[in-house]
């Protein structure tokens, strides 16, 4: 009888079980700590194009409060059930703990395929989720933010019905908003740049050149885009890039604007000018010196794990490498900034808006950049330090040269969620 498939959140458990055991945590300490706090499902019914009603399934989750409000995006994409939104809202305790933004961790998303609905639709799909969740969230409870699937306009759209519930104008409740509501400058780019920056301190700390570097990229949304640009700047390569339709691979590199003005014309950036053909799995394995998964989660696993050719893995996307693929980059030598690291710029730029929305005055784009810069730098410098003084690199073959650097993000995380919930006395 073949073995049971883990489901992804027995997978995304695995880092804490290892984090806790370097902690010395107490079993119920790990109970409490693999469950979320609250989850809430709801059935949207909308009024479709054609006048017929669609009911769609929402969920919201909290994982854990014990540092702050629940933070978290909202993703649309015809693969949201509950066993990822649980998944998104753990990893996202573990990444406000890892930057220490006052936060604990939450997620929402709609099963749903927001490329084949109308904007009426999707408008009308989004009001109908809010009102449905409107009670369970709010600026001192859980504030949503945008994932796959969604962008400021639907923050927008967000943020207009839950006043119109709560007979108040309260900006602080979603975050990633348009800038003439409340958003804050920098958040559009903010994930993308936070993982350049972690990229810059990596490649500093591993003594990884950047000039002709070249760059393989999974995915080409939001938070691809901004890095690309960083990185082509500084004059790396991009050679591969894929998203859900087709891939594009020139090892001269290709210009990072104008992809994306390609993919806006076509909606892809297969058959981009001058690029060869490949899939949209492609770029995980080509040869490359920096890879970034920047799609969804799963995509680097035991099956293509050893034939990644990059000496550093950038995790945009949430999840993107199965806990078996990453023992196998670990034994190859390569170094993975964890994904609780490398995308906690958006999360971390939500919190300047949250904080700039409670002060009612804003930020210019440097004092955003500048914060953001410090605070990816600082978490990238914390987690090496954990990894360095608790020695986390004994737990696959050893390479003195290496560090675990996702359970060094763990343990960073969960130390802190911790004390705050002994602070509490939850536990
Ligand atoms: P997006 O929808 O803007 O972009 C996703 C990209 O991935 C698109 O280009 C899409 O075509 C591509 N894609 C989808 N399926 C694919 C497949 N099977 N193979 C190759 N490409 C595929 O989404 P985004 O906001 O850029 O998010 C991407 C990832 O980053 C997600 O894992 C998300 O959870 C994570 N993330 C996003 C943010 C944020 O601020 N938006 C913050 C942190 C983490």
């Amino acid at each position: 009888m073949s073995e049971a498939k883990s489901s992804l959140y027995e997978e995304a458990l695995k880092p804490l079980k290892k984090a806790a055991a370097i902690l010395n945590l107490e079993s119920d300490v790990v109970e409490v700590l693999s469950n979320p706090e609250h989850i809430l499902i709801v059935s949207i019914p909308v009024k479709m194009d054609d006048g017929k009603i669609s009911v769609f399934t929402g969920y919201r989750v909290r994982h854990n409060t014990a540092r702050g409000p629940a933070k978290g995006g909202i993703r649309y994409h015809p693969g949201v059930c509950l066993d990822e939104v649980k998944s998104l809202a753990f990893w996202m305790s573990i990444k406000n703990g890892v930057v220490g933004v006052p936060y604990g961790g939450g997620k929402g998303g709609i099963t749903c395929n927001p490329k084949e609905m109308s904007q009426g639709e999707l408008e009308r799909l989004t009001r109908g989720y809010t009102a449905a969740i409107a009670k369970f969230v709010g600026p001192d409870q859980d504030i949503p933010a945008p994932d796959v699937g969604t962008n400021a306009q639907f923050m927008g759209w967000f943020a207009d019905e839950y006043y119109k519930i709560a007979g108040a104008y309260v900006p602080g409740v979603i975050t990633a908003k348009p800038l003439g509501i409340g958003g804050s400058r920098g958040r559009r780019t903010a994930t993308g740049r936070g993982a350049f920056f972690a990229t810059l301190e990596a490649a500093k700390t591993f003594n990884i050149p950047l000039k002709g570097t070249r760059v393989s990229i999974q995915g080409y949304g939001n938070v691809a885009r901004p890095i690309a640009k960083c990185l082509h700047e500084l004059g790396c390569k991009i050679v591969a890039v894929s998203d859900s339709v087709g891939g594009a691979y020139n090892p001269d590199g290709m210009h990072p604007i104008k992809l994306a003005d390609f993919k806006t014309e076509t909606r892809s950036v297969r058959g981009f000018p001058g690029s060869k053909e490949i899939s949209t799995v492609d770029p995980i394995t080509v040869d490359c010196d920096i890879l970034i998964p920047a799609a969804l989660e799963n995509q680097i696993t035991e099956k293509n794990a050893d034939d990644v050719k990059a000496k550093l893995v950038v995790e945009e996307a949430n999840g993107p490498t199965t806990p078996e693929a990453d023992k196998i980059l670990y034994e190859k030598g390569v170094v993975v900034v964890p994904d609780v690291l490398a995308n906690a710029g958006g999360v971390t730029v939500s919190y300047f808006e949250w904080v700039q929305n409670r002060m009612g005055y804003y930020w210019s784009d440097e004092e955003v950049d500048d914060k953001l810069k410090q605070v990816m730098t600082n978490a990238f410098k914390d987690v090496y330090q954990t990894a360095k003084q608790r020695q986390i690199d004994t737990s696959f073959t050893m390479q003195p040269q290496l560090m675990d650097m996702r359970t060094a993000a763990y343990v960073t995380a969960v130390e802190k969620i911790v004390d705050a919930m002994r602070a509490l006395g939850r536990i």
